[in-house]
């Protein structure tokens, strides 16, 4: 979904900006995005309305009150739902690091792709499954509620809130189950088609067209809903999730498309290694002076011997007053090398395009046995790219 023409990294690893760190469950940060702060507001009044009408002896404090503990729930149940795919992902040993509840649902961040289409399958799995059983629970303790709680009249609002989670959830798990990737559905389809072809490739290919395919049936839906069923807020609804499905699977064929422009390609032959560096203690002037201007040099590796210990980007030096120019040596502004990606000459290129998606420098260190040997630009890679694409025997896409 990033406007980037750099790989944008798939649906798993991608990160959702806007969001902040709410909680850590099991070692995975639990992250929200600010369109959920207005989902919930809006989920809430919604039900504290329909609470309040289908239950006329309720106050508005109360239908309120049972809204948002409705809301809630239904807000854990979305996060239940992700964190049923991060411990699936985790025991394939993909690490999880953070998970993102955002307008359509969740993002589990993995770190990669899922190594083989059983994993992937019961990792995708793993989501609506949950969700299922949540929302069967709920329409259980939904049905049997009256007559459990018919001696404790102030419990009968569990009946309401539990046949809304519970009908919310199995709406939750349709809606996902859409074999459209990169929705879970999809992702299901996808595993489906890798395990029958034994090829990932073609898999993705087809399941991020079906992602393409039921987005434009959404649309469609949200036409019919909006112009002849009157129903024009679920329709723009439907329109709004229909075009980020359709961004995400395009984004998916782009990504796919570069990964196999790449094909085997490794770091190594790309890497410059005739590149300038300087020492930590270096002086920010002259840095600038020296390297920067002359040599038009965005961004600089500091090396103590051939050990890399930090990188110098233009955006550093510029925090830099002109007055200490002359006092501030590099070190004082460089990013530590602990901070840096960095790749090794054996790395495949789609490794190196990962970490450059995630980083805005124009360069990665590359690193042989604790060794700056070269550096690796990110024009060379996407040139390198283009090349292959321009290359390549047409009708191969
Ligand atoms: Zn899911």
């Amino acid at each position: 979904m990033r406007g980037r023409h750099s790989a944008a990294p798939s649906s798993y690893a991608r990160n959702v900006a806007g969001s902040i760190r709410v909680a850590r469950i099991l070692g995975i940060d639990i992250r929200i995005h600010f369109s959920w702060f207005l989902i919930f507001f809006i989920v809430v009044l919604s039900l504290a309305d329909s609470f309040g009408s289908e239950n006329v002896t309720w106050s508005d404090t109360k239908s309120f009150v049972i809204a948002v503990i409705a809301a809630v729930l239904f807000f854990l149940s979305v996060l239940g739902h992700e964190l049923a795919h991060a411990l699936v992902a985790r025991r394939f040993a993909m690490n999880v690091s953070s998970i993102t509840l955002f307008v359509l649902g969740g993002v589990a961040n993995l770190a990669k792709e899922p190594p083989t289409a059983l994993s992937e399958f019961l990792m995708a799995a793993a989501g609506p499954a949950t969700s299922i059983v949540i929302g069967l629970v709920g329409l259980g303790i939904g049905i049997f509620a009256p007559s459990l709680f018919q001696s404790a009249p102030a419990l009968q609002p569990i009946q309401p809130v539990a046949l809304y989670i519970g009908q919310i959830n199995l709406y939750l798990a349709a809606f996902n189950l859409l074999p459209g990737f990169p929705l879970d559905g999809g992702r299901v389809f996808r595993s489906i088609v890798w395990g029958v072809t034994k090829d990932r490739v073609t898999a993705t290919r087809i399941a991020a067209r079906g992602g393409q395919v039921v987005a434009a049936l959404l649309v469609l839906a949200g036409i019919v809903l909006a112009f002849r069923l009157d129903a024009t807020i679920n329709g723009l609804w439907l329109a709004f999730i229909a075009y980020f499905l359709w961004n995400a699977a395009t984004a998916t064929l782009q990504q796919e498309r570069i990964t196999s422009a790449l094909g085997g390609a490794k770091v190594g032959p790309l890497m410059a290694t005739d590149f300038k560096s300087t020492p930590p203690g270096v002086m920010v002037g002259q840095v600038i002076r020296d390297l920067v201007l002359p040599m038009n040099l965005r961004a600089i590796p500091v090396v103590s011997g051939e050990r890399l210990i930090g990188l110098v980007a233009i955006g550093d030096l510029r925090k830099v007053d002109q007055a200490r120019w002359a006092e501030t040596p590099v070190e004082q502004v460089m990013t530590p090398a602990a901070e840096l990606s960095t790749v090794s000459p054996d790395d495949p290129l789609g490794t190196a395009l990962e970490k450059f998606s995630a980083t805005e420098l124009p360069l990665l260190p590359v690193i042989k046995d604790g060794r700056l040997v070269g550096v690796l630009y990110r024009e060379s890679v996407i040139g390198y790219v283009r090349m292959q694409e321009m290359l390549a025997p047409q009708g191969r896409r």
